[in-house]
């Protein structure tokens, strides 16, 4: 299987290169150059594996030049450190069914992709007898979800920038809390946006770039997409085990990934009735979906900070099929989008976006509300982002469809605010117990990019 830019400009690649290459140098991101399909009578095999088999097979299709063997292996190991035997366990509350997500080290989806990731990052280093310094700024979740899949990992260091005192008091202690050699946490005296200049301004100093081989785990890398391929057909078969038929799958969207991965098992053949992407304030997606309209507007902060995005990186992975795979209309697209703040879509185009996506934006309000109601209901504590599907599943699903809702973190990562809907403070999981009391490493530092720039020269060497 080879790997192709959205934008058309590099010459195709292999799966190693695409996981070492991240964003395609065309500035474009990167796909495969087809989506394999599965057939009928190989879903009925494949609805009989466990999950760690089902990724194997999944995962295999893509990643052709890795040896059987080995990938297994990678693939056991990385869902070795998930708490559920299931790893992504399906339960049913009200009606609902519950993709619980949560199970792995940090609590949050990110997980799924991120301990792969990692493990493949340490294989293909050691492969080619390199080094990486990885650097990302966090606002929270994918901080610690990336330091926990490389954390002691050979030939690999991470720097991860937050802002200091501005992430929820578990998710810093998430990252600080890892004391690694090869982990460095950073809380800069500023925002998030402050940490993301930084981050930006590093890997823009291309001199620089190449000299600590910077490497990035943000939500563009092919690998994170397709490792969470894997749970849409696990779910679907686990719905389909109990009864359940016309499968919508909810999905709280941020960055597009999650959701796109949704997609790109849909194409696979999985029967998948519809995608719903759900919303918080932060509605471009849904306003493009409902009425065509892709305007960026302002972030606005909410219950649900993990999906306080305006501009949804793989949204362009999408967009490279809804122009049937013209690259060239994706390059106008984005220039539009560069210069006028907006793409505009044709009516044919948007009608297909609506044959496979309907989509709801929930305020906080109802948000919290629908945390409170459900657990009067089921007892069940829904995390905000979570509440978030939820409550755009209940209010458009269709009489013959069965939703499935991703719980993409567990309720005690985003305590406070399930507290505030509902007066109780979900109890820690194992993985959260006694952080309080552990001790943390983290450097304290000015929004300041040479100081940040010493900082991972010193500790690269
Ligand atoms: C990252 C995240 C999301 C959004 O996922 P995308 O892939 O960015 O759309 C939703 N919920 C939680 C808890 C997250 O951490």
């Amino acid at each position: 299987m080879r790997y192709i830019s959205t934008r058309g400009q590099i010459s195709p690649i292999g799966f190693k290169d695409a996981v070492m290459m991240g964003l395609a140098t065309d500035g474009g991101l990167l796909l495969p150059e087809r989506i394999p399909t599965v057939s009928r009578e190989e879903l009925a095999v494949w609805q009989e594996l466990p999950y760690r088999e089902l990724a194997f097979r999944v995962i295999s299709l893509f990643a052709t030049d890795i040896p059987a063997d080995d990938l297994k292996r990678l693939i056991d190991r990385s869902y070795d450190s998930f708490e559920h035997k299931e790893i992504t366990p399906v339960v049913r509350e009200d009606g609902i069914y519950i993709l619980e997500l949560f199970h792995g080290p940090t609590l949050a989806f990110k997980d799924v992709a991120l301990q792969l990731l990692g493990n493949l990052f340490e294989y293909l280093l050691r492969e080619r007898g390199q080094r990486m310094n990885i650097v990302g700024a966090t606002s929270g979740d994918t901080g610690s979800a990336a330091i926990c899949g490389v954390r002691g990992k050979e030939n690999i260091n991470i720097f991860i920038l937050h802002p200091h005192g501005k992430t929820s008091p578990i998710q810093a202690r998430q990252m600080t809390t890892v004391l690694d050699a090869n982990v460095h946490n950073i809380a800069v005296e500023g925002t998030f946006d402050d940490c993301q200049n930084i981050v930006k301004a590093l890997f823009n100093d291309l001199a620089f770039k190449e000299k600590y081989a910077l490497g990035a785990v943000n939500s563009i890398n092919w690998a994170r997409v397709l490792a969470q391929v894997v749970y849409y057909f696990y779910a679907w078969f686990r719905v389909a085990d109990a009864g359940g038929s016309e499968i919508v799958f909810s999905v709280p969207t941020g960055n597009f990934g999650d959701i796109f991965a949704g997609y790109v098992a849909k194409r696979m053949g999985l029967p998948i009735r519809r995608l719903l992407l759900a919303t918080n304030e932060n509605n471009i997606l849904t306003r493009f979906i409902t009425d065509g309209d892709y305007s960026v507007g302002q972030v606005v902060q909410t219950v649900s900070p993990s999906m306080d995005i305006q501009v949804a990186s793989n949204f362009e992975r999408y967009l490279y099929y809804l122009f049937d795979e013209d690259p060239a209309r994706v390059r106008n697209a984005f220039a539009q989008l560069a210069g006028a703040g907006r793409i505009d879509f044709t009516p044919q185009e948007l009608a297909r976006v609506r044959e496979e996506f309907s989509s709801r934006s929930v305020n906080q309000e109802d948000t919290l509300a629908i945390i409170a109601s459900f657990r009067e209901k089921t007892g069940y504590l829904l995390d905000p982002h979570t509440a978030v599907g939820v409550k755009a599943a209940l209010e458009c699903t269709g009489r013959d469809e069965t939703p499935v809702c991703l719980a993409t973190a567990h309720p005690a990562k985003f305590g406070e605010a399930v507290e505030r809907a509902t007066g109780i403070a979900p109890p820690y999981p194992p993985a959260l117990s006694g952080i309080e009391k552990l001790p943390t490493r983290c450097a304290l530092m000015e929004a300041d990019l040479a100081k940040v720039k010493a900082f991972i020269e010193e500790k690269a060497r």
